[in-house]
């Protein structure tokens, strides 16, 4: 089946009109389609990223359909900034219902190679980028007594460790864990915190592994194809919407069956 085809197929529907949504990492990739996929259900969408450029592309696609979105230039590792964007975000739109923390970095290296900066690096924008935005994000939803929070964890450390990632997979594992800590303490207020944890994607941090280890890849992949920004998109459309209240604390894998 095409490529075309296959995205076709993700009709999941949601209502999310009236609600206001940030999305880290929007200037590409899964954040740009997860963004225009939460806009094209009814969402207020604040695209956040620290490239302005794809950021106005993912804005035009998502106005260009009739929905609305604005771009903020952001670094998830700037305390301040974050605090700041957030404020503002919470001020024009007197709310946030739902924060996608999709912003994410490789520095794949074998550990004994490894850089301080390079293990740095990663645990920064991949664990602590999201711990900034939950803590601000949440006292908002906390007052609300509603809130959706998606962090986009990975297969590598969430199910399974990869050759070359330590850093990274401590980062996603570090992200469940805090996933599940922070669904206990805010369940009782009507938020709910999961992970999603994709597999082999189409993008540009696998098209960075060449199209022989990609080939290498689809043969172990149970469903036979690397999945596409559109299967994380319905993941993440599916823990955002108010029908997924009762599911906290979770980890959903979106990985044609590679850790099954
Ligand atoms: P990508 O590299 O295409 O896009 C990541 C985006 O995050 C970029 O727009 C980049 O500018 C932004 N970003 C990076 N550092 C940032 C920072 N400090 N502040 C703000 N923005 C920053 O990556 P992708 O493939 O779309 O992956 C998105 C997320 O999904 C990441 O968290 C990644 O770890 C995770 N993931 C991807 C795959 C995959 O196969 N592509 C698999 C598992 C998990």
């Amino acid at each position: 089946m095409s490529e075309e085809a296959l995205n076709t197929l993700n009709t999941l529907k949601a209502d999310l009109s009236g609600q206001v949504a940030i999305v880290t990492g929007a200037a590409q990739g899964l954040g740009q389609r997860i963004a225009i996929t939460l806009a094209a259900n009814g969402a207020t969408v604040a695209c956040l990223d620290m490239v302005k450029e794809g950021l106005d592309d993912t804005i035009k696609a998502i106005t260009d359909a009739g929905g609305t979105a604005e771009a903020y230039e952001c670094n998830v590792t700037d305390r301040e900034r974050v605090d700041q964007v957030v404020d503002e975000i919470a001020e024009k739109y007197e709310k946030i219902d739902i924060l996608v923390n999709n912003a994410g970095i490789t520095r794949d290296t074998l550990l004994p190679r490894m850089t301080d900066d390079e293990f740095e690096s990663v645990i920064n924008v991949n664990l602590r980028g999201a711990f900034l935005f939950m803590r601000t994000v949440s006292r908002y939803m906390m007052r609300a007594r509603y809130g959706r929070i998606i962090n986009m964890a990975s297969v590598s450390g969430a199910r399974m460790g990869n050759p070359g990632q330590t850093n990274y997979s401590a980062s996603k594992a570090g992200l469940v864990g805090m996933t599940r800590s922070l669904s206990k303490e805010l369940a009782g207020r009507k938020l709910t915190i999961n992970a999603v944890a994709p597999g082999f994607i189409q993008s540009a941090m696998t098209d960075a592994l060449g199209d022989v280890a990609k080939e290498e890849a689809k043969k172990r992949i149970p469903a036979k194809r690397l999945g596409t920004a559109y299967d994380v998109a319905a993941a993440v459309l599916f823990l955002a919407s108010p029908a997924a209240a009762y599911i906290t604390g979770h980890t959903l894998v979106v990985d044609g069956g590679i850790t099954g």
